[in-house]
């Protein structure tokens, strides 16, 4: 059973519960993107019930009429058995979200990932005419030419600074570079797309950023966040701007909620408080 400190971070185990949590973001006009635990497989079997199980909530999503999307992790789907399955899959999801008119991103993992997950990608959101979203990575040494493969492509981009830690020969290691790359890939953004900008980030300087490129170019964008961090900046930012919330649910959620804790002292302190029960 889900402890009540994972609360914060995940939105219960089962479908019912990521549901009622999108109704609770939907209350403060906060839009949800649904992840489903699990990544990694390289059991088909594992793959395709998680496919189904996608394609279930799409429906579920569309029967409750919240405002809510998904979010898959390629591995999570088949990309560790082959790409042919990955492919299979994503396509049955993608059917049932036509269906039901729903939005279908993919995150990105690590850079063995990369090229699978953005052809795919590109192939998918060309044939649907929009309707899907990809994650690209400023700490990747490519990603300014990916940022500009997609100028014209339809769909969205969610750009983040990178959770993976990457080899130094293809990934710039020092945060500042990071920041950089990432304000420099807002800037081209705003510049070279018509829309379809997701600021994928809790940094009130790129969030911030977003807002002046926003101004001067009047290029639509949304801020995307994840569920328990800076909830209250969410709910403020909502009131302005289009705003999703990136909330994970499921049964295999101690390894996520141990990231969450661990990347961030305040997180681990939230934590041990609440074990305490101060
Ligand atoms: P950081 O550089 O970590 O921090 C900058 C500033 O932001 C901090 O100084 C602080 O002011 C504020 N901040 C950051 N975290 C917190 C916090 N917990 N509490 C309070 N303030 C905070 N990565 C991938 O590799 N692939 C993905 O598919 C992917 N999808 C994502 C989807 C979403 C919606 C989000 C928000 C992130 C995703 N990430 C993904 C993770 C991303 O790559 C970063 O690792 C993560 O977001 C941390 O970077 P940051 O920009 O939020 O801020």
């Amino acid at each position: 059973m889900l402890p009540p400190i994972a609360r914060r971070f995940v939105a219960g185990e089962t479908p019912a519960t990521a549901l009622e949590h999108a109704r609770e973001c939907n209350s403060r006009n906060v839009k949800v993107i649904l992840n489903l635990l699990g990544e990694h497989y390289d059991d088909p079997v594992e793959a395709d019930d998680d496919a189904r199980a996608y394609a279930a909530l799409l429906a579920d999503l569309a029967d409750a009429g919240v405002d809510a999307c998904i979010s898959i992790k390629p591995t999570q789907i088949g990309l560790g058995v082959s790409e042919a399955r990955f492919r299979d899959n994503l396509r049955g999801i993608v059917d049932v979200a036509d269906e039901h008119d729903r939005f279908v991103w993919l995150d990105m993992e690590d850079h063995t990932t990369t090229d699978a997950t953005l052809d795919a990608f590109e192939e998918f959101v060309e044939a649907r005419g929009g309707g899907m979203g990809v994650c690209l990575q400023a700490n990747l040494k490519r990603t300014r030419d990916d940022v500009e493969r997609f100028a014209d492509v339809p769909g969205k981009i969610r750009l983040v600074k990178g959770a993976y830690d990457e080899p130094p020969a293809i990934a710039h290691k020092g945060r500042e570079r990071v920041n950089e790359l990432y304000e420099e890939y807002l800037e081209y953004m705003f510049e070279a797309y018509d829309g379809g900008i997701a600021v994928g980030s809790h940094d009130p300087v790129m969030i911030d950023r977003a807002r002046e490129l926003h101004d001067t170019h009047g290029t639509p964008f949304e801020i995307q966040m994840l569920m328990g961090v800076r909830e209250d900046a969410q709910t403020d930012l909502a009131r302005e701007y289009e705003v999703w919330q990136y909330a994970p649910y499921g049964g295999k959620w101690l390894s996520y909620f141990y990231r969450r804790l661990m990347e961030r002292k305040e997180n681990a302190g939230f934590a041990l408080r609440a074990v305490l029960g101060r």
